[in-house]
Formats: structure tokens, sequence, C-alpha cells
């Protein structure tokens, strides 16, 4: 060929599976590690490599127009199919005649690095194929309960992605399969294409086990995310009989005025929680001029801020709410407070700290026209 044009290069993403053998109850890529969801890590890896022009997200049906996937310029979502040769399938025909060659990488190996990708970038210039491997150094058995053979380990290897193709090649190959394949090197063998095997990387672990998390945090370098958010509300004194506080009833001579229940204190929390996770505040979330959110319960708001926090990878740091106000006297109430927030929330009744002060008499407050609320929030990425 006498093109100059330097060949285009495209990430295929795998997500489509539904593996849940990691635990946690969600399919493996879109469990936390880090404050991310694995496939985050992996396309971000892409995403960021200056040879990558274009990504595709293969998702199973049921995840698309989800909140998994972060917002990435450059990016498409294709239906996944039954199974994952499929799936691979359908991103392919996604990028024809969109990039020359095509990385397709498993969505569960989040730890995959920028030099691997090099190293098979330089491999599809001599090319077709190539694919990261690790010769096995381990003896074989056979067997289950005890050994019955051993068996020779010279010239096998342990498969690993992104497994790269010069897309027409990789795209004909899969057109022509029938049947399910282990993986794309499979499909490529079988339409007779050779694979160059360049080298692969202990770290670029596919998480398939509960115990696959823990190292890939360890290999991460365990680097604690802390996010911290602060809230302040106020609301103003009417007509009624008590006031809700964090979830309670209290008695009062008087009421608080509010489109919801105006409860200050959870109205307050609930503000610390979209600002550690940078998500605005209560009313970019429930708009107070829907009238579906008039009168309330605060609960649906606080419990909206906990799940999204959950959704991100981020767990209880702690929370600590301060009610302002000269009456009613909030003590007694404090620890119903705390036990009501943690249920809401989901969160160890110790993470959570309600408590309150007057303003000596100063103020709107001090001059009891209403209450006001301030609360902190950490939160720690999973
Ligand atoms: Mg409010």
């Amino acid at each position: 060929m006498n093109d100059a044009r330097p060949p285009s290069t495209a990430a295929l993403i795998v997500a489509a599976g539904r593996g849940t053998r990691a635990g946690g109850g969600l399919p493996k890529q879109w469990r936390a590690l880090g404050g991310r969801t694995v496939a985050d890590h992996a396309i971000g890896v892409f995403a960021a490599h200056p040879a990558v022009t274009r990504i595709v997200v293969v998702l199973h049906p049921d995840d698309i127009g989800g909140d998994h996937l972060p917002d990435l310029p450059n990016a498409t979502v294709v239906p996944g199919g039954a199974t994952r040769a499929d799936s691979v399938r359908a991103g392919l025909e996604a990028l024809e005649g969109i990039a020359d060659r095509v990385l397709i990488h498993d969505a569960a190996r989040p730890l995959v690095s920028g030099t691997l990708i090099d190293r098979v970038l330089t491999a599809l210039d001599t090319h077709t194929a190539a694919a990261p491997g690790l010769a096995v150094v381990d003896a074989l058995w056979t067997g289950s309960e005890t050994v019955t053979g051993t068996m020779p380990r010279d010239g096998l290897w342990r498969a690993q992605t992104p497994q790269g193709f010069h897309l027409a090649a990789i795209l004909a190959a899969h057109r022509a399969r029938t049947g399910d394949a282990a993986d794309d090197v499979e499909v490529a063998r079988a339409a007779g294409l050779d694979v160059a095997i360049v080298a692969g990387e202990e770290d670029n672990l596919k998480i398939t086990r509960a115990e696959d998390f823990d190292r890939a945090r360890r290999l991460m370098g365990g680097a604690m995310d802390i996010r911290m958010g602060h809230g302040y509300d106020v609301h103003r004194f009417g007509d009624g009989a008590s006031v809700t506080l964090c979830g309670v009833d209290v008695p009062h001579a008087r009421g608080l005025e509010g489109h919801s229940d105006a409860d200050v204190g959870m109205h307050a929390l609930t503000d610390a929680i979209y600002g550690a996770l940078a998500e605005g505040d209560i009313g970019r979330h429930f708009p107070p001029s829907d009238p579906q959110w008039k009168g309330a319960d605060s609960a649906v708001f606080l419990a909206h801020a906990a799940d999204l926090a959950a959704k991100r990878g981020f767990g209880p740091g702690n929370a600590d709410v301060t009610l302002i106000c000269e009456h009613p006297k909030i003590g007694p109430h404090a620890d119903a407070m705390r036990a009501r927030l943690a249920e809401i929330m989901g969160w160890p009744v110790d993470r959570i700290s309600v408590k309150a002060t007057t303003s000596e008499r100063l103020g709107f407050t001090g001059r009891e026209e209403g209450i006001a609320a301030t609360a902190t929030c950490a939160l720690v990425a999973r």
C-alpha cells in the first residue's frame, strides 16, 4: 500500500456479560473498584491512549440507557448478542469502514496498561492479528480430588486481551464463524489468520472471583479516594403543631413551611452527599416546580442521594448534621434522628451524627423565625 496515512485504531470493549461469580449481585463489570466501575477503568485506559480514535462499548440490551457509563466523546454503545462472539460481531459491524484496526478488550480487565496496548499495536504493523499471552510457568496437573496425571507446559500460554486485528480481516472471520468462541484469537485462527503473540502482563488480570477485587485494589496501590460534601438549608416557621427534623416528628407550637415536608436537617444532609459527588443539589434532582414533590417525604431525596453514591462506588465515611434553633429541644430526639437517617441511607448508625446548637438568641434562628441546618458528609471509595 502506498497510503501514507497512519492506520486508525478503534477499541471494542466487551461489557455485555452477566457474570456475577465475583459477588455483589451486579455483573462484575459494573461493580465498584476504587470509586469507578470495573468497566470504566478499562474504557478509560483506551480513551486515554493517543492511538485510539474511536471506542465502541458492547452492552447487554438490559443495560442500555442505564447510568453505567460515563459520558465519553468518540464512544458508541452497541447492544450485544446471545454469546460473547455475537456481541463482538455486533461491535465489529458498527466499526466497519470507520477504523483500520481494532483492539478487542474484555471490560473485566480493568488494569490493562498503555504499554501493553502499544505492544499489540506495534505487532499489528507486521501482522494481521496480535494478542498478549503469558507463558505458563506452573506445573500442570490433571485430576479432580487427587492428581491423576501431569501435562507438559511447554508451548502453553494464558491468553489475555486486548486482542488486536486488522478490522476487515477479523470482521470477515466473525461473519464466517459458526457458534461461539472462547476469544477472538479462536475466531481468527478458524478463518486461517496467523496471530502473533506479544508479552502479556500479570497485572492485566481478568476479574472473575470475589478475591480478584482485592488483588486489583492492591495493584492499584490502595490509594484512598475520599470525597467531602457540605450542605446548608433554612426553613421558615409557619402554622402547625410539629416539625419534621431528620425524619422524626417533633412536637412544637409551630410547623415549618416548605414545598416538601420541610425537613431542614435532611435537606442539608442530602445536599452534602450531592456535593461530595459533585452532583448539584436537591433542586436539580427534584425540581420544586414539579408538583409531585409537594409535601413529599424528604426520605425520598436522601435515599436517592445515598443510592447515587453507592452506584458511583462510594460507601460510608461519616455524616454530621447540626440543627440551629432555640426550640424545639433536639437532644431528646437526636438518637431517633440518627437511627432514621441510618435506615434511609443504609449506613451504620455509628457513622451518623445529629447535634444541635442555639444561636444565642441572635439572628433569624435566635428570633425563632425558622430553623437552619448544616451538614458535612465524607464518602469513601470502595
Ligand atoms: Mg429545604
